[in-house]
């Protein structure tokens, strides 16, 4: 009994022993852990999101912090099981041929493709006098080539084959459309409020044929009332624990394009996730005057869901909170800093406190600052006057974005450890 005793101790001492807690091992291994395949893109495929979530609970309740958790629900597409494109009898690659828009209903068909000039697409009367000529286009799959639209009218065209563009009249009379690309771009969440009628996918465009091209397509994509969860952990204040101190993340992401094309959002947001459970650590060890809260947040890229949902059902009071600090985008920072929301009056003083402590102790190479925007969960607290900021890296990693290689192999995180002094030190500032 107590030869273990004395064992623990000695364990306990070593843990504490560096000059800090922030480890970037321990952030790693979370970064890890939360992009690889089990956690399916931390999306709505296979309740990746969810077992993202059941990970984070455990994380916290290893700290032995008290966790709270909340739920809620939207309608959202999610693309499960095997994916087959099949162009003129060559079977096409996810992701690097291919990539079908994440609000594209499911498709199990053999189709023939006919061409469609995206300056027809724009024309209302144009489009009428193509489809009383293309009586085949009913059951076949228009094919757009956006790479040569001229100037706005990319987006306008997408637009129109998305169904956005109200004032184009009638419905389209075909079963989708194939949409030319030099390569794919960026993909996103497939909201459920409306229901598309046509098939969406994108094509590299150099893979189509010059004359008669036919497609097979198969695919599952249904949507679906999901259940997300926003949870917190609560490090106690040791002199005003009324007050808070709330820093946020987002650990969803992408999720899964059918079986196997994995989104696995390691900057985005990976990194911000392992980023506060290192934070979480840290201040259970060390704890501030005001109370901690560690919230990781849902459906960040459906639309800020999960913070928009906290803050109309905050778990405490938001008027008691002293400072938001939102982590987005954490696997680089040679380059430094950006923080969102620099330049609010609620926020200013803790911005300039977070230079003064850089220009003095040199944790990262530059703090810049940004005008407010709607790119984060900082910003639904900002909407009810609460003091929040968002912080980014700048430069240093090798990453995608939105696609599947925003692996962890492109996460440098060098520049962690200095980003998580300046936040600690900035925090133990806070007036
Ligand atoms: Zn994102």
């Amino acid at each position: 009994m107590v030869m273990k005793r004395i064992l623990l101790g000695i364990c306990l001492l070593a843990s504490l022993g560096g000059m800090w807690a922030q480890d970037s091992n321990s952030v790693r291994k979370d970064i890890d852990a939360l992009t690889s395949k089990s956690m399916f893109g931390r999306g709505y495929a296979y309740h990746g999101d969810s077992i993202a979530a059941d990970y984070l609970l455990k994380r916290f309740q290893s700290m032995q912090l008290e966790t709270k958790e909340q739920e809620y629900k939207f309608p959202v597409y999610a693309m499960e099981g095997p994916v087959s494109v099949v162009l003129n009898g060559k079977e096409l690659k996810g992701w690097e041929d291919f990539v079908i828009a994440p609000f594209s209903p499911s498709v199990h068909a053999t189709l023939p493709v006919i061409n469609l000039d995206y300056r027809t697409l724009l024309d209302q009367k144009a489009l009428d006098d193509f489809f009383a000529k293309n009586k085949k286009a009913k059951k076949s799959m228009l094919y757009v080539d956006i790479t040569k639209c001229q100037n706005a009218d990319t987006i306008k065209t997408l637009q129109r084959l998305f169904g956005m563009l109200q004032r184009f009249k009638n419905s389209f009379q075909c079963q989708g459309f194939l949409v030319g690309v030099d390569e794919m771009s960026a993909w996103t969440v497939g909201m459920g409020y409306h229901k598309s009628q046509y098939a969406s996918l994108y094509l590299k465009k150099e893979l189509m044929g010059a004359k008669k091209n036919t497609v097979k397509i198969s695919y599952t994509n249904e949507a679906h009332q999901h259940r997300a969860r926003n949870i917190m952990a609560l490090i106690p204040g040791t002199e005003e624990p009324d007050s808070m101190v709330v820093l946020t993340a987002h650990y969803d992401h992408l999720g899964m394009m059918g079986e196997e094309v994995m989104f696995p959002g390691c900057h985005d947001n990976a990194s911000g996730t392992a980023a506060v459970l290192d934070l979480a650590n840290y201040f259970r060890q060390h704890p501030l005057k005001y109370t901690v809260a560690v919230v990781v947040f849902s459906a960040e890229e459906a639309g800020l869901l999960g913070s928009t949902y906290f803050v109309s059902h905050p778990l405490f009071d938001l008027k008691k909170v002293k400072m938001v600090v939102n982590l987005d985008l954490m696997c680089g920072g040679d380059d430094g800093i950006m923080v969102v929301n620099a330049k609010d009056s609620l926020t200013n003083g803790f911005y300039n406190s977070l230079v003064t402590l850089n220009d003095a102790s040199h944790w990262v190479k530059e703090v810049k600052a940004r005008d407010n925007a709607a790119n984060s969960d900082h910003f639904p607290f900002t909407e009810k006057g609460v003091p929040a900021i968002f912080i980014y890296t700048l430069g240093g990693r090798t990453g995608g974005y939105h696609n599947p290689y925003d692996t962890s192999a492109g996460a440098s995180l060098t520049a962690y450890e200095g980003i998580a002094h300046l936040v600690i030190e900035a925090l133990k500032q806070l007036q």
